[in-house]
């Protein structure tokens, strides 16, 4: 059995009836069994998965409707809620948490008889870029596995790339599918803002977050995308896209398309590597027709400052409520008056919630917010200006995913300010609400490297038409794992 085919192979291949569901979701959880031990991607398995997957199958055979994903094997960030298995978080806060209900995206994904394998690693809370802030352990990258995978989605992005699923969803707060699909040579699409609905997904920094899917091939980002977009009365920030196909003329090609190369995101401290393999796309697009073309977008240098100031602050709120009241690690009551209470509870956090905690309380609190908030919110507009002008120009938008290759495990750690840098080209796309997609392009020393391609609001179909002709490019060994 072949476990590396895209989702369209495997939604072709049981259609016409040379796999069966079943198998190939029991071969998937076997080889789960023999190589997560090594990966750490999962952090449970869903021990029904061969069921369900049988399920599709008898449909198929009585000639039922079956659902677009025919018993796909799909694994999901451990931040999404599933109803009646657990979802941590990656937290001790949440360890024993069973979600009442199902994400919006997860009931679309049912309704297409999707299975899900698992649910996967996350940094706790989906705060870093590394999975090294887990409090179950670090996932590790399939590429060389002293290596972080990136993060915060590591554990899709390793689960994809290794073969352990199909597809994956992951949730980009300020570049959480797209760090990890590069760093692990998988695709990583964050949506335009409001494109998939938030309903379910365990918040961290709402204004800006998307859930998006990481896969294998392009036309796989679409046809998921093409399942769980739209609107949804559950979340008020989702825009009605008029049931978009977003797979049909996904190879229109790009001649004639301008694109502009991102200046402050292809210059100061990026990895040589890094830098040549954006030249190369940049070539391979010119070859293809586009018109490359640099262009400025000033308020970058800003982003990182603005989005760890504003993400912090909606994290404040947003975790409040782990009080150990509603929800929380559970310990007895005794001895304790409220306020030492609740900071026993919080004592559950990890270092990185902690820190962001302890920011969001600062940044926004009387006496200082002018200086940082409200700063962080002038960026934001600012940088929301800067990129629409820029799109009165430029069909597209062009840089690396990151501006540096995988790192080792423990590497950088100690340094929170330096990881946070590392962000420099993905918080962008967050802060302004813009679709953006990391596409793999080369390997370099044993290592991924991702190209990014932005679009303007609500141009994802042009996005995918792009990253597909990008990917139409270029061959790539797959995983040695
Ligand atoms: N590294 C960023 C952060 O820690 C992005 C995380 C994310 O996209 N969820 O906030």
């Amino acid at each position: 059995m072949n476990l590396k085919i895209s989702a369209l192979e495997f939604v072709q291949e049981v259609q016409n009836g040379n796999i069966s569901a079943e198998d190939f979701v029991a071969k998937t959880l076997e080889r789960i069994q023999s190589i997560d031990e090594k990966l750490h991607a999962f952090l449970s398995v869903n021990e029904q998965a061969v069921d369900q997957a049988r399920k599709v199958d008898k449909k198929i055979k009585s000639g039922d409707k079956v659902g677009a994903c025919f018993g796909m094997p799909i694994s999901i960030k451990d931040n999404m809620c599933i109803k009646n298995s657990k979802t941590t978080c990656a937290s001790k806060m949440l360890e024993n948490f069973v979600a009442p209900y199902d994400a919006t995206v997860i009931t679309k994904l049912k309704e297409q008889d999707a299975v899900f394998v698992g649910k996967v690693n996350l940094d706790e809370f989906a705060m870093g870029l590394t999975t090294e802030f887990s409090a179950f352990g670090s996932s590790k990258n399939p590429w060389n596995t002293e290596y972080v995978p990136g993060g915060s989605s590591g554990g899709s992005a390793v689960s994809v790339s290794a073969f352990e699923c199909v597809a994956s969803l992951g949730s980009d707060t300020g570049g959480s599918v797209r760090n990890p699909a590069s760093f692990c040579s998988a695709i990583g699409y964050k949506p335009t803002y409001g494109l998939i609905s938030r309903y379910g997904l365990i918040s961290y920094a709402n204004s800006i977050e998307q859930i998006g899917p990481l896969t294998r091939t392009v036309k796989d980002a679409a046809f998921i995308l093409n399942i769980i977009s739209g609107l949804d009365p559950n979340d008020n920030t989702t825009v009605d896209n008029k049931s978009e196909d977003y797979l049909s003329d996904i190879d229109s090609g790009i001649e004639g398309k301008k694109i502009g190369i991102i200046k402050e995101m292809t210059e100061d401290g990026i990895d040589l590597a890094v830098l040549s393999a954006t030249k190369n796309a940049i070539s391979k697009l010119e070859a293809l027709g586009a018109i490359c073309e640099e262009v400025s977008l000033d308020m970058v240098k800003y982003s990182v400052a603005a989005y760890y100031t504003i993400t912090a602050t909606e994290a404040g709120s947003n975790l409040a409520r782990y009080d150990n009241l509603r929800y929380g690690y559970d310990f007895p009551l005794e001895g304790y008056e409220f306020n030492s209470y609740i900071s026993k509870a919080r004592q559950n956090f990890g270092p990185e919630v902690t820190r962001r905690m302890i920011i969001g309380g600062f940044v926004p609190s009387a006496g200082h917010a002018g200086k940082y908030f409200l700063k962080a919110l002038k960026v934001k507009s600012k940088l929301t200006r800067e990129i629409n002008e820029a799109f009165k120009k430029f069909d597209l938008l062009i840089a690396p995913t990151v501006p540096v290759l995988p790192f080792k495990i423990g590497e950088k750690i100690d340094d929170p300010v330096s990881l946070f840098q590392i962000d420099i080209n993905t918080v962008t796309a967050n802060l302004t609400g813009k679709p953006a997609i990391s596409v793999p392009f080369s390997i370099s020393n044993g290592l991924p490297i991702g190209i990014q391609l932005f679009a303007d609001s609500m141009n994802d179909k042009l996005l995918l038409q792009a990253a597909y002709a990008l990917e139409q490019t270029v061959s790539l060994p797959k995983v040695p794992i």
